[in-house]
């Protein structure tokens, strides 16, 4: 009986592994295909001065419209993206299209206010290009954005596997002008010593931290502790991921500066960014 419930098990196992095999060479055929046709496209989620809620800045965020599977989400194709090495293409092309429309709304950006500016994530595999400072100049200048405008986030664990020579293309990154972005900051277990060898500008504390806010001063400890951390070293800091006012309250009286969450905006298309720039 043993030997056959072993045997039903493999036969039903078995199956179920060819469906998720094929449907991973299906997603990826599909994504080398989107590119040409058009089905990507770029939300913009709004950066905001905590204190004011004045929108200073939006981070690009890529979107997938399928013609059949309807939207993707990032988390479902980016990994697949990286894999095969389509993100090079890809995240060239997000920086391009955000370098271009950040470009668009500032010169519609009234005079008095400072201009916006646009975070673009990068991925490992970017990184890992010696072009990739060319490709960042010329996207820059194809647009007509001034260097200071643009925002490149990368994560912690791209930061710790990290060279000599993605340490000196960081560097060359930030001669064109751009500020560096740790993403998703205190979730690498790392040991903070990078801090110490690259050009960062800014941190973003990590959505699980700023979960942690409006639960008392025991829960709040760490966050704030990360928040002060920033300041010490002049970087600046992002909260990601507000989604309540009371969270919202203590970063301010901590004084976190920027945030970014649901409680002020969700990624938006360009169009419902254009009506919070520019309201009627
Ligand atoms: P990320 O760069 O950390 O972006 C923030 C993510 O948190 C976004 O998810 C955003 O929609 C979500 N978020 C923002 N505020 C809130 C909130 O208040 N509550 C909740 N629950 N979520 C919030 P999204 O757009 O699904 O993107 C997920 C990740 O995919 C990004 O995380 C980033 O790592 C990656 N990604 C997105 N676009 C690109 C891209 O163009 N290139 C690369 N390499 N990665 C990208
Ligand atoms: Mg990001
Ligand atoms: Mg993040
Ligand atoms: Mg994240």
């Amino acid at each position: 009986h043993a030997k056959r419930t072993g045997r039903d098990h493999a036969a039903t196992f078995h199956p179920a592994l060819q469906a998720a095999l094929d449907e991973r060479v299906t997603l990826e055929a599909d994504l080398r295909r989107a590119l040409d046709t058009a089905e990507f496209t770029v939300h913009y989620q709004p950066i905001v001065r905590l204190g004011t809620g004045d929108v200073t800045g939006v981070e690009a965020l890529v979107r997938w419209q399928h013609p059949t599977r309807g939207l993707v989400p990032p988390l479902d194709f980016i990994p697949i993206a990286e894999d095969t090495g389509l993100i090079v293409r890809l995240g060239e092309w997000v920086l391009r299209e955000a370098c271009t429309q950040a470009a668009a709304w500032n010169r519609r950006r009234p005079a008095h206010l400072p201009p916006l500016t646009v975070s673009v994530n990068l991925s490992a595999r970017q990184l890992d290009r010696p072009d990739l400072p060319a490709t960042v100049a010329s996207a820059l200048a194809d647009a007509g954005l001034d260097p200071a405008g643009l925002t490149l986030e990368l994560t912690e664990s791209l930061l710790i596997g990290n060279t000599d020579a993605t340490v000196r293309r960081l560097h060359d990154l930030k001669r064109l002008g751009v500020r560096l972005a740790v993403d998703d900051f205190g979730t690498g277990y790392s040991s903070l010593a990078y801090l110490r060898s690259f050009p960062v500008d800014v941190i973003k504390i990590d959505k699980s931290f700023v979960d942690e806010l409006g639960h008392g001063p025991a829960a709040s400890a760490l966050t704030m502790a990360i928040v002060q951390l920033g300041q010490s070293l002049h970087l600046t800091t992002v909260a990601e991921g507000v989604e309540q006012a009371a969270q919202r309250s203590e970063l301010v009286d901590g004084n976190c500066e920027y945030g970014q969450g649901y409680l002020f905006a969700r990624p938006l298309t360009p169009a419902a960014v254009e009506q919070l720039l520019f309201p009627a």
